[in-house]
């Protein structure tokens, strides 16, 4: 029996991932994500991604190049989907059709799809199978997958198990050890012990986006912290306070929603995508933020309550997009006037984010930065806490899991390189067990 595995994408850089794992004559696929980098890039330069064909998408690289397993089409059985971030999940919508099979993943990770597809107004062939945390599906006599609870920056996010005779595939990308994650689960560090006793993890493929971060990511308990601190410490008295982070971390967002109400203000949530993962979590009854804070997507009633804001400023929390200063968001808009807010001195901004290291992300929090100083606003930066292991988690985790093999993924080469690094230091050899990879090779064990 073979297994080999098809690094699709992902393994060059950080985003657009998936990979693909072939179990004699039948596939599994793993996530189907986006690179919204390159999106944006092109966005910026040339217009709309909108009316750009498949093939055209993967030639810009926004999304994976899966011609590269044409020949193994016909085998794919699933497509398995790690946790809901667009890196992993928003090429689904270009991909998935081609492959006459079911898409697997925890229920949020499906509803936030779901939310996706509606949004765009697209809709697919395949089947929707959503499979609870820490459970276990059968795909055929030589195939199961499991679902590992595993804490990220999103809800209800999985290290995902490939099931097979000749041993299992373990695909660790997102994660970060965090035993205190506000909402949601905590990683199963039984399963993962279990795994390692067992000693049949032939391939392990590892995130490696913190592979330059000595040390352990601290826990969102740390982030919320900081955020505590910036808000009930701060005088904000009679001063506008917006808190913007990423829209799919809804631990964070329940955070800023309970200081705000401590604060004695009415909490706003704005912005589309805000919008859409919150909805997906409340329609499985994971938060119930529409409880304690008003939720508006876009359009008219975004702009009438932002004036009502500009009157009211003392009053109001809002939560918001733009945290990389991003185009189009309701911050860049503030600021470039498009929207009827206006900042003024002493009004407070928290980033409670990071600023994803890539050009286009850095520049165009510059320009927003720039803004918001022009208008004196106090800007707070890195109130924040990774959603991504460290160095020293990744250690841990092989030294868990005993893998034969280790793939590195989700990272640059420098990234990649350096948990190559310290698995040689754990006895591992470069090139016999341990591979660094490009996009599009096969592997087989
Ligand atoms: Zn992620």
């Amino acid at each position: 029996m073979d297994v080999e595995v098809c690094t699709l994408s992902g393994y060059e850089d950080v985003g657009r991932n998936m990979t693909a794992v072939r179990i004699d004559d039948e596939v599994i696929i793993l996530d189907m994500g986006v690179s919204i980098q390159a999106i944006s890039t092109y966005e910026r330069e040339e217009g709309s991604t909108k009316i750009l064909s498949s093939h055209q998408l993967m030639d810009i690289k926004a999304i994976p190049d899966d011609r590269k397993i044409d020949d193994w089409k016909n085998m794919v059985k699933a497509i398995v989907l790690g946790h809901g971030h667009y890196d992993h999940i928003a090429a689904v919508q270009f991909l998935a059709g081609k492959y006459k099979c079911p898409i697997i993943g925890s229920p949020y990770t499906l509803q936030v799809l779901k939310s996706i597809l509606k949004d765009e107004d697209i809709k697919i062939p395949n089947k929707f199978m959503a499979v609870d945390l820490d459970d276990t599906i059968k795909i055929s006599d030589n195939i199961k997958i499991e679902l590992i609870s595993m804490s990220h920056s999103t809800l209800q996010c999985a290290m995902v198990v490939v099931h097979t005779p000749k041993g299992i595939v373990l695909y660790a990308n997102d994660f970060k050890f965090d035993n205190d994650p506000v909402l949601g689960e905590k990683p199963n560090y039984k399963r993962l012990n279990e795994i390692g006793k067992e000693g049949n993890l032939l391939v392990l493929i590892v995130e490696c986006i913190n592979g330059l971060v000595e040390g352990k990511t601290p826990s969102e308990k740390i982030a919320r912290e900081l955020l505590k601190e910036v808000l009930l410490e701060t005088d904000t008295k009679g001063k506008a306070v917006f808190v913007t982070t990423f829209a799919s971390n809804i631990a964070r967002i329940k955070s800023a929603i309970e200081f705000g109400k401590k604060m004695g203000r009415k909490v706003v949530i704005l912005g589309r995508s805000m919008f859409k993962f919150n909805e997906a979590a409340e329609s499985l009854d994971l938060v119930n933020f529409s409880r304690d804070a008003e939720i508006i997507g876009y359009g008219g009633q975004r702009r009438r309550k932002l004036k009502e804001i500009d009157g009211n400023r003392g009053k109001y929390l809002v939560i918001t997009t733009g945290s990389q200063g991003e185009p189009g968001s309701v911050l860049d808009k503030i600021v470039n006037k498009q929207l009827p807010f206006s900042f003024k001195e002493g009004d407070i901004v928290v980033f409670s984010c990071r600023t994803i290291p890539v050009p286009m992300n850095i520049a165009n929090r510059d320009n927003l930065e720039n803004a918001l100083k022009l208008n004196k606003v106090r800007i707070f930066t890195n109130v924040h806490s990774s959603g991504h292991a460290g160095l020293e988690d990744i250690r841990d985790f092989i030294t868990m899991v005993k893998p034969k093999n280790i793939i590195p993924s989700q990272g640059t080469r420098s990234m990649e390189d350096s948990v190559a690094k310290m698995a040689e230091g754990l006895g591992y050899k470069l090139g016999e067990n341990i591979h660094l990879v490009s996009d599009g090779q096969r592997l087989k064990f």
